[in-house]
């Protein structure tokens, strides 16, 4: 008989690993912040004792979600700018709005709201990309949710940094400051390419091909962008990349609404993951990523939903549901994105692109018990034929009961155990009342 931390039993155990079983009437054994055993709850009791023991008899326990591409602090933004075109929605109002507000203090609050949303929606690992990142990895170690913190570089002068090489720099102390922290990880974060130069994309390929670490970079979200790229250096943003030596197993490419057979094939070879954002695209009205034909060719897809100022939620659950119905529309075939290859992309490919799926993206033995608990009582989720179809198809994020991070019990029973709810509420609406004051 072994002592451990926590066993949680559950009606249904969905692990992600593969030939993605559902396993009934399973139990998940947690000590020391990692999975320790996954086996059928009736024979818990004769191998296993614990003083904190949970029963989720019309639940679902499944990896927590993973959030490959967001900008925390931009929830504050919600809703300040609505239907518009990209370039509009960025130069003329997010842009200015950030060179006025963007502070430590706005980043700390704006994060705060965020993480906040994310655990009420299932996600235990989100990937940022945002100025003053110092502020948002120690919040989110305090508040013990899994990050990737981007060591942001962009051309221009923020209230964080005056160049693309004080940014890096700047990054790079963030990186030794939190080497040690199992909850922090640090992928490079060049803003896009039409935001970062030869120069400093160069010097951050070096890096990373040395420190082998993800780099997280905007690409092909527009025409314009394409466009843009042709007349200032005579190729596709992707081909410059390639020519700069970024295209590679450590590329992440947000967006890729735009792409060519050819790319597509390049990606593949190349082992670089792409991460769809499919509710941003589909606001700002920036294309379609041929999601299933990159799937096709072998590429791996991860899901983010991009900042709340382009959504306006962080909820991945929604996410799915829509990556999946789009992806079958756009390719008019029924079969493309299933709901158990949606899932997929929302754990476990999301973790292989941040490079991190030996800790997380599955529930297995020795990764961290990063868990969600999905409630199936609700009447909205009755019958029950198939628990994976219920989950993409007609759940609703209200339905995340409980999420664990390493084993930590972050979201019980709908109520965070580490944030305060009504604090971040009121000190949102001030933000909402100075922003608004002078918008
Ligand atoms: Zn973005």
């Amino acid at each position: 008989m072994k002592t451990v931390d926590t066993i949680l039993h559950a009606r249904w155990v969905l692990p992600v690993t593969e030939l993605d079983p559902v396993l009934h009437n399973h139990s998940i054994v947690i000590d020391d912040g990692r999975i320790t055993d996954i086996l059928p709850s009736e024979n818990c009791a004769q191998q296993y004792t614990t003083s904190i023991e949970k029963n989720y008899p019309q639940h679902l326990l499944m990896p927590g979600l993973i959030n490959a591409h967001t900008h925390s602090p931009m929830s504050l933004l919600r809703g300040i700018a609505n239907d518009l075109p990209l370039e509009d929605w960025l130069h003329n109002h997010i842009w200015p709005a950030e060179a006025k507000w963007v502070s430590d203090e706005f980043v700390h609050d704006g994060t705060q709201l965020a993480i906040a949303e994310m655990l009420r929606s299932g996600t235990t690992c989100f990937n940022d990309m945002y100025f003053f990142p110092e502020v948002t990895a120690r919040l989110a170690r305090d508040i013990g949710i899994r990050a990737c913190i981007g060591l942001i570089t962009i051309d221009f002068a923020s209230a964080w940094a005056s160049n693309a090489n004080e940014y890096i720099d700047k990054g790079l102390e963030l990186r030794d400051h939190f080497r040690s922290d199992s909850l922090i990880h640090t992928p490079f974060a060049p803003h896009a390419p039409f935001s970062v130069c030869d120069e400093a994309l160069q010097r951050i390929r070096m890096l990373a091909d040395e420190m082998d670490l993800p780099i997280h970079i905007h690409l092909h979200e527009t025409t314009e962008e394409i466009e843009q790229s042709i007349k200032q250096y005579g190729k596709r943003p992707l081909e410059r990349l390639n020519d700069l030596g970024l295209v590679s197993p450590n590329l992440m490419a947000v967006h890729l609404t735009q792409v060519t057979d050819d790319e597509i094939t390049l990606l593949a070879e190349s082992g670089s993951h792409v991460v769809h954002c499919p509710e941003s695209n589909l606001k700002l009205a920036s294309g379609f990523c041929p999601v299933s034909e990159l799937m096709n060719a072998g590429i791996n897809v991860a899901l983010g939903t991009d900042s709340c100022a382009s959504n306006n939620d962080l909820n991945m659950l929604g996410e799915m549901h829509s990556a999946s119905l789009l992806a079958k529309g756009v390719s008019r075939n029924a079969r493309a994105l299933s709901a158990m290859q949606t899932v997929r992309m929302a754990t476990i490919n999301g973790a292989k692109a941040l490079g991190l799926d030996q800790v997380t993206g599955s529930l297995e033995s020795g990764k961290y018990a990063d868990i969600i608990a999905i409630d199936y009582s609700s009447l909205e989720m009755q019958p029950v034929y198939d628990p994976v179809a219920n989950l993409i198809y007609n759940s609703s994020r209200e339905q995340v009961s409980d999420v664990w991070v390493a084993g930590k019990h972050l979201l019980k029973d709908r109520q965070l155990t580490t944030l305060n709810e009504q604090e971040i509420i009121q000190k949102t609406q001030q933000w909402n009342d100075k922003i608004a004051s002078t918008d």
